[in-house]
């Protein structure tokens, strides 16, 4: 039997333990130890990064520690959401902003990263902390707080655009949401501001989701192609039946996140192909990969704005490169066993008076102008012809991108309560075909369609 005294000083310990567990609120729980503040490559098993900058090292990136300059935000702290930030996390992310506004619930409990004791804290706080206690260096601001009200948006828009690092705009936005309210707030954001984001979903049956990346103007917008809802303008909350809930499993949602937070690395880190649109249907293991254009006829005026933008820089683009004068280069060898020697060019003053000498250079000139005559042709007819296949591709667009909306309904959980909306663009043509529903012929349709 233990004294009272000695019960008293159990109490004190106990309290001493909870203060320093209690949510802390945007600041650090614990201090980084000098490990974590310096990304090493020093190979040793007190050094948390050795294993990531190893991938400089077997030249995968140019530059691990590159990562640390950057700022994503994830918007739904969930399923795929929570484990999309740890996993950021753990690669060593310079910061993370997180908005959610839903608390924890036993029933999150098949899913990774909540643990049974934050049932009823916030998501946000929650998560902070135990990313926190992950990786002490990355620097997390959470945001307890449905974006898609008013006054809200106003807030998530200011912090896109001043939440980096260095006050300034972030690099990436995620959707980690369960409903279209807050997917198409993240794309009215985004296209308003010309930032790239990546949506992801996992359907209401847990055996499929997808990713989609979506930067303004290049690639088709979350409006482009708009699931048959958002495109009936049906609200979503009426669509929920009492007693009834989305299934979920937590290999779908980890799949899912692994998915997106490799296509955000592959995408900051400069390394590999980004997605446009990865699938997954877990029922035969069939992953759908493709290419989306953007649609011309987008009802979101700034991603017609942002299309035309992007137009104008390609065309610059091409114009600069045809235009750049090639560059003739001696080829260079380590000897000369048979001591032979090379004379420059010279100009040709007199096209009548020439030697057989004269005659062999004005071939190699005439084969050198050749030559950059030809690559010079070689860029405009690729120009020409992409610009064909794009118009060759348009009509059959419409209709897979009439394909693709069916993709997004099955795609997202129905939607928990939202208030007020923000206005978003209203939405185009769509069917309800479902992403389960994908069948081969849309793929080899897509496929031929996308394909590089
Ligand atoms: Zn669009």
């Amino acid at each position: 039997m233990e004294s009272l005294e000695e019960l008293k000083n159990s109490i004190e310990s106990l309290r001493n333990l909870f203060k320093d567990l209690k949510p802390l609120d945007n600041e650090r729980v614990i201090e980084p130890s000098s490990n974590f503040t310096t990304m090493s490559d020093e190979v040793k098993d007190s050094n948390p990064y050795s294993r990531l900058m190893a991938l400089k090292r077997m030249g995968i990136v140019d530059n691990y520690e590159k990562i640390r300059d950057f700022t994503v935000a994830i918007v739904g702290i969930g399923g795929v959401g929570s484990v999309t930030a740890e996993m950021l996390t753990r690669c060593g992310i310079g910061k993370l902003l997180l908005f959610d506004y839903d608390k924890v619930e036993l029933a999150n409990m098949n899913r990774m990263f909540y643990m049974p004791h934050q049932a009823g804290i916030y998501k946000v706080d929650a998560a902070a902390k135990t990313l926190n206690f992950i990786n002490p260096t990355v620097i997390i601001k959470s945001y307890n707080m449905n974006i898609t009200t008013v006054d809200n948006f106003e807030t998530f828009q200011n912090e896109l655009l001043h939440g980096s690092l260095t006050d300034g705009r972030i690099d990436l936005v995620l959707s980690c949401v369960d409903n279209y309210e807050g997917r198409m707030t993240i794309n009215t954001a985004c296209n308003d501001l010309g930032l790239p984001w990546f949506e992801s979903g996992v359907s209401e049956n847990a055996v499929s989701g997808h990713i989609q990346f979506i930067n303004p103007g290049e690639t088709a917008c979350f409006a482009c192609a708009p699931p048959l809802i958002v495109a009936s303008s049906i609200d979503e909350n009426t669509l929920k039946k009492d007693g009834v809930c989305a299934a979920s499993l937590p290999t779908t949602m980890a799949i899912i996140a692994g998915f997106l937070v490799q296509n955000v690395l592959k995408k900051l880190l400069n390394f590999g192909e980004v997605s446009h649109y990865l699938g997954y249907n877990a029922i035969n293991d069939y992953f759908p990969r493709m290419k989306l254009q953007p649609n011309p006829q987008c009802d979101d005026r700034n991603c017609i704005r942002r299309q035309n933008e992007y137009k104008e820089k390609i065309i610059t683009k091409t114009t600069s490169e045809v235009n750049v004068p090639m560059e003739t280069k001696n080829v260079v060898h380590d000897d000369n066993i048979y001591g032979i020697e090379l004379v420059q060019d010279e100009v040709i003053t007199n096209e009548n008076d020439f030697s057989a000498g004269d005659g062999v250079k004005i071939l190699q000139e005439f084969e050198k102008q050749s030559d950059v005559m030809e690559m010079k042709e070689e860029i405009m007819n690729d120009a020409i012809d992409d610009a064909m296949e794009d118009e060759a591709d348009e009509e059959e667009s419409d209709q897979v991108v009439a394909q693709l909306s069916g993709l997004n309904p099955a795609s997202a959980s129905l939607a928990t309560s939202n208030k007020t909306s923000v206005p978003t663009a209203t939405a185009g043509n769509g069917n309800n075909t479902g992403i389960s529903d994908a069948d081969a012929d849309l793929q080899a349709r897509l496929d031929n369609l996308r394909r590089e």
